[in-house]
């Protein structure tokens, strides 16, 4: 799967399998995203390669740890690694070549009033406690030495 900014100066591409993506729809994605929620995927941190524009990012960190980093020249927000782990996150709005459903909404509890959540998936009011579980059920990794 390959993805692009708004302005073509960042590129990654992802070598693993999808199955599903999540959207969140708390506060901090709503300003980020400036709409109801971000609609990613996170993958292991292996299957995952800039292509080019790496001096074109830049980012934002809240005291609290979040951090968005965006491109400086068109401000799409670009995928970032998740702190402290070996995952990336993808914005999926920047990736042309993925036609896989959304299968679950989190932090539903704080979506905006004039969003509505599609009912298809799963509905969870917060952040997932099991967050290994979480993305294990979107992504499927392929076995490795083979
Ligand atoms: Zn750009
Ligand atoms: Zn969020």
């Amino acid at each position: 799967m390959k993805g692009i900014c708004n302005c073509g100066a960042v590129a990654f591409k992802v070598e693993t399998k999808v199955t599903g993506l999540y959207q969140c729809h708390c506060q901090l994605c709503q300003k980020q995203s400036g709409s109801t929620s971000n609609t990613a995927v996170i993958v292991p941190a292996s299957s995952f390669r800039w292509v080019h524009g790496l001096q074109s990012i830049t980012h934002w960190k809240k005291d609290t740890g979040f951090t968005s980093d965006f491109c400086k020249i068109c401000g799409s927000p670009v995928p970032n690694k998740l702190r402290d782990t070996d995952f990336y996150w993808i914005p999926m709005g920047l990736v042309s070549d993925c036609d896989v459903a959304i299968i679950s909404h989190i932090c539903c509890s704080s979506k905006a009033s004039w969003d509505v959540i599609a009912q298809d998936g799963l509905h969870f009011d917060d952040m997932p406690e099991d967050l290994d579980r979480f993305i294990s059920r979107h992504t499927q990794t392929e076995p490795s030495g083979t």
